[in-house]
């Protein structure tokens, strides 16, 4: 028999080389499937079957809100997008339409406003619909755009309430049409590799979690509990949820959660400022998270009997950077958006189902829940 040493070197060498595989034949587009990098015991649904799909042409997606995330991140990526591309625009400002029409070419046909989005359902260049909007209105523009037959990715937290995950996913099954959730770090291969040597076991059943995700300022909209529908917990501690739950494959039962001091009582009238939780799940694990307006933190960590592994940072949209207790992670940098698109665009392509979809955002949205209901109550919340 192999010390469990070698067969952890050889396991790490494996993903080293799997990670990040795109590949374009002469025919066409191909990519390897997510589920070639995750494991059985995985939460994602990709089917195997799909790799090595062949689009017959890029598919249209149009942003519906043009803020920093579409400006900063979903924009630039979709040039580097082989299954997708920039077909649209929906957006309440006249100019900044006019700058991304330049900018990215967009036919004067293919931009939308809010009032008349709904006809974007006569448009045949536009296949997927990508809400970008603040947190409270990715219902509405989801249910829209489903009822406009258009395929659908919505960005985090999926909604403010789970009623509205459920109205956006019977929507969407209505329609006919595939919802997905704009987790770009399941696309990443340090978060993919957290998945894998926590599901896989190998340093050994995972004991401990620790989950820190925080910014050192915001403002506008996301210090609006209406629209966001919380404070950093909606906006970063998700992601905590996120790597505890795909590092240990597992989902929590129950949590207690503490909120932090405000430091400013104006500025953070209406949401949290800061807040830890413990979340409890099945065999004793515990993973330990944090969430903060008024601190950077990128961690995401865990303990296992033979071992450790960790990625610092852990969230950021490049750079993150991962070690073991056996050493550092040789794994590329991608572009996160350019592939979670691209891997949505040969879902709906080749009829595969999501790796990140509707269901999954739900849950995190059920979980958020439990943990602001633990945070009010002082109580254990079961989930
Ligand atoms: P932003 O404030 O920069 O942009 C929001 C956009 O919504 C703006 O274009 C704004 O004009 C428009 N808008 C329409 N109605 C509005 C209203 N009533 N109030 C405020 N804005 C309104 O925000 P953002 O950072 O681009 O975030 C948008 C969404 O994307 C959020 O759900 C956020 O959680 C998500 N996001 C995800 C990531 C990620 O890494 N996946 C990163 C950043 C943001």
């Amino acid at each position: 028999m192999q010390p469990a040493y070698y067969s952890r070197r050889k396991f790490l060498q494996q993903l080293s080389v799997n990670a990040g595989a795109v590949l374009i034949g002469a025919e066409g587009i191909r990519m390897f499937s997510s589920a070639e990098m995750t494991s059985p015991v995985s939460d994602t649904a990709a089917d195997p079957q799909a790799s090595g799909t062949v689009i017959p042409r890029k598919l249209g997606i149009a942003l519906v809100g043009l803020g920093q995330y579409s400006t900063g991140q979903l924009a630039p990526a979709l040039l580097e997008t082989q299954a997708c591309y920039l077909a649209g625009i929906v957006t309440g400002s006249p100019e900044k339409a006019a700058g991304w029409k330049a900018q990215y070419k967009i036919p004067d046909g293919n931009i939308y406003d809010y009032k008349n989005f709904d006809s974007i359902k006569d448009n045949p260049d536009i296949d997927i619909v990508y809400v970008v909007l603040p947190n409270a209105m990715h219902a509405e523009y989801v249910i829209r755009a489903a009822r406009a037959g258009k395929h659908v990715i919505c960005e985090k937290p999926m909604a403010v309430t789970v009623e509205e995950c459920d109205q956006m996913i019977a929507a969407c099954k209505e329609a006919g049409k595939m919802l997905s959730i704009g987790y770009r770090l399941h696309f990443e291969p340090h978060n993919q590799q957290m998945k894998q040597l926590g599901q896989n076991k190998v340093y050994g059943e995972v004991k401990k979690i620790k989950a820190d995700n925080g910014m050192s300022d915001t403002d506008g909209w996301r210090l609006d509990k209406k629209l966001a529908g919380g404070g950093p917990l909606m906006d970063l501690g998700i992601y905590c949820v996120q790597g505890a739950r795909y590092t240990s494959g597992k989902e929590p039962i129950a949590v207690t959660a503490q909120e932090g001091p405000k430091t400013d009582k104006a500025k953070f009238a209406s949401v949290e400022q800061s807040l830890t939780w413990q979340l409890e799940f099945p065999g004793g694990l515990i993973a330990e998270c944090r969430s903060s307006y008024s601190e950077s933190m990128s961690l995401l960590r865990a303990e296992a009997e033979q071992g450790w592994f960790e990625l610092s940072p852990a969230y950021a949209y490049a750079g993150i950077a991962g070690k073991t207790s056996d050493g550092p992670m040789k794994l590329p940098q991608v572009n996160q958006q350019a592939r979670q698109m691209d891997d949505f665009a040969i879902a709906v392509a080749s009829d595969r189902p999501t790796p990140v979809p509707g269901q999954m955002g739900r849950q995190e949205v059920k979980i958020l829940q439990a943990i602001y209901k633990a945070m009010e109550t002082g109580q254990r919340v079961e989930i």
